[in-house]
C-alpha cells in the first residue's frame, strides 16, 4: 500500500503520485528487480525523448506495455527503471529514444501536458514520473565530478561513477520553484510571460535559488517581476511538474499595496483583476484574456482565492 493511502488530505494535485508505491527500499535488491522486470506481471512505460506512449482518438488512454511486447521492448533498451507498484503491480520506465521498436500501431507519443487533463489521474502520474527519470538518465551519462561515464543501479534510481576513483553516486534532481498568487483586498495580480499562449494571464513563478528558504524565493521572485513588496506568504500545496524536472509549491502572498511596476524583462503585462473581473461572464470573450488550465496548480491558486476550494484538482 503506499505510504499515504490512508492519509486525509485536501484534493491532491494531477501527477502527485500518492496513488503510487514507489517501494524505494526494493531498489537496493538486485534479484528482486530482475525478478519483477520478467515477471509476466509487470508493466512498461515506454518513453521516447519526452514523449509519452498515449492511445489517441476518442479519450486519450495510457499505453503500458507487457509480455511479448515488453520482452522485445526491454531487450533493445539500455536500461529500464523501477517506478514501483499500483495495486500490487510492478510498473518499469523504459526509455526507447532512437531504437527501432513497433510501438506505432499502439499509440502515439505525444507531450504529456497536451493530454493530461483528459487521462485518469493515476495514469497521469504514472507517465510524468516515468517522463522524469528517463529525462535525468538521459542527461547524466557522465559523472559531474571526474567527466567518467556512469552505471544504473537501484532500479534505476542512482547512477553511480565508473571511475574506480572517484564513484560518485547522482541521484535523480528535482528543481523546486516557487507559484505564488499575489493578492490586495479584493484583487489578485496576474501576469503574461511572453512565452504563455496568446490572451493568457497567470500567477507570478520561478524557480527557488541555493541559500533561498521557499518564502524567501516568493518574495524575491515578486519584486522581480513586478516590483511589489509581499507580507503573509502562506502555502496552499503543491504539484510535481517534471517539464523537465521541477516541482511547483504553491503559495497565497499579500501584496503591500497595489503599486506595481512590470519588469519587462521577465513578464510582457500583469494587471490587477478583482473577483468580479475573473467571474466567467465578465471575461472578455475575445481571447484577449484566460486563465492557466484546470490541471495547473496556478489555476487551482486562482480558485482556492476565489473562494472555490477543490477548484480545478483531481481527486484520485
Ligand atoms: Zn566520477
Amino acid at each position: 500500500m503506499p505510504p499515504f493511502a490512508g492519509m486525509q488530505q485536501r484534493p491532491r494535485n494531477p501527477y502527485s503520485s500518492a496513488e503510487i508505491d514507489r517501494a524505494s527500499h526494493e531498489r537496493e535488491n538486485e534479484e528482486r528487480m530482475i525478478e519483477l522486470a520478467s515477471s509476466g506481471a509487470a508493466r512498461f512505460v515506454p518513453i521516447d525523448t519526452e514523449k509519452n506512449l498515449v492511445k489517441t482518438g476518442g479519450n486519450p488512454e495510457a499505453v503500458f506495455l507487457q509480455g511479448m511486447m515488453a520482452r522485445a521492448v526491454v531487450n533493445q533498451a539500455d536500461h529500464h527503471i523501477f517506478l514501483g507498484y499500483v495495486e500490487g503491480t510492478p510498473y518499469f520506465a523504459v526509455d526507447v529514444t532512437g531504437k527501432d521498436v513497433p510501438l506505432k500501431e499502439l499509440g502515439e507519443f505525444v507531450d504529456l501536458r497536451q493530454v493530461g487533463a483528459l487521462l485518469f489521474a493515476r495514469e497521469g502520474s504514472i507517465l510524468a514520473y516515468a517522463r522524469g527519470m528517463t529525462y535525468w538518465h538521459r542527461r547524466h551519462r557522465y559523472c559531474g565530478v571526474c567527466g567518467a561515464s556512469t552505471t544504473v543501479t537501484r532500479g534505476g534510481h542512482v547512477r553511480r561513477c565508473t571511475n574506480e576513483s572517484c564513484k560518485t553516486e547522482h541521484f535523480p534532481r528535482t528543481d523546486p520553484a516557487v507559484i505564488m498568487l499575489v493578492h490586495h483586498g479584493d484583487k489578485c495580480l496576474l501576469g503574461r510571460s511572453p512565452h504563455f499562449p496568446r490572451g493568457m494571464h497567470s500567477t507570478l513563478a520561478g524557480f527557488v535559488e541555493p541559500g533561498e528558504s521557499f518564502e524567501d524565493a516568493v518574495a524575491r521572485e515578486v519584486y522581480e517581476e513586478v516590483r511589489v513588496h509581499v507580507k503573509n506568504v502562506t502555502y496552499r500545496s503543491s504539484q510535481p511538474w517534471p517539464f523537465p524536472a521541477s516541482v511547483m509549491i504553491g503559495f497565497h502572498a499579500e501584496a503591500e499595496s497595489l503599486d506595481y511596476d512590470v519588469n519587462k524583462s521577465e513578464l510582457e503585462a500583469a494587471r490587477w483583476m478583482s473577483r468580479d473581473d475573473l467571474k466567467p461572464e465578465n471575461l472578455p470573450k475575445d481571447g484577449s484574456f484566460f486563465m492557466p488550465r484546470r490541471d495547473s496548480i496556478a489555476r487551482r491558486l486562482i480558485e482556492e482565492w476565489l473562494g472555490h476550494e477543490a477548484g480545478p484538482s483531481i481527486s484520485g
